[in-house]
Parts: structure tokens; sequence; C-alpha cells
């Protein structure tokens, strides 16, 4: 099932089609590491969000590491590939 995830994800980021992407707000992250720790596909997820690039070729959109943010930094949202939010 990931596989399928990830190869519909690729899919959809090369042709630039809008869909359920994370979304973060670095300011708010105080480093704790829990949504890295609860990935279910390993990534690092607190880099990611440090880094403001949420859209990472891997992720399965579980949402695992929303639930795990205590802060409410990560979010899904609807959203184009370049869009920050719709
Ligand atoms: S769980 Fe939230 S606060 Fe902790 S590192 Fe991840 S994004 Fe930052
Ligand atoms: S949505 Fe799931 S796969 Fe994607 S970064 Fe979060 S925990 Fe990892």
């Amino acid at each position: 099932m990931s596989i399928l995830n990830v190869a519909s994800t690729r899919i959809r980021n090369v042709l630039k089609l809008p869909g359920l992407r994370l979304k973060a707000d670095s300011s708010k992250c105080v480093s704790c590491g829990s949504c890295s720790r609860v990935c279910s596909m390993s990534l690092d997820v607190k880099m990611m969000v440090q880094n403001s690039e949420m859209d990472h070729p891997e992720c399965i959109m579980c949402g695992e590491c929303v639930s795990a943010c205590g802060k409410g930094v990560i979010r899904r949202s609807f959203a184009g590939p370049d869009a920050r939010s719709l």
C-alpha cells in the first residue's frame, strides 16, 4: 500500500496536481522530535519542518506526525505543490 502511495505522490508532484499535503509553521517548533519518532516512513520530519520542506516523495500522508505534534506545528491541507495552502 505504501508503495502505491509513494508512486501516486510522485506522479502528483510531477504533474503539479493539487492534493492533500503537509504544511508546517516552523516558528512554533520546539525541536522535540516526536514527529520524527512516529513517522510511518521513518522520515526526518523535524528536519522537514525546520527546513520548511514538507513535500517529501516518500510521505504517505498517514497523519501520524500531525497527531504527535503537541504544538500544532504540522497540519494537512489541500493544496498544489507551490501553494502555501488553499
Ligand atoms: S513534534 Fe512538533 S514541535 Fe516536535 S519537532 Fe516535530 S514539529 Fe517540532
Ligand atoms: S504524514 Fe506520515 S509519512 Fe508523512 S511525514 Fe507525517 S508521519 Fe511521516
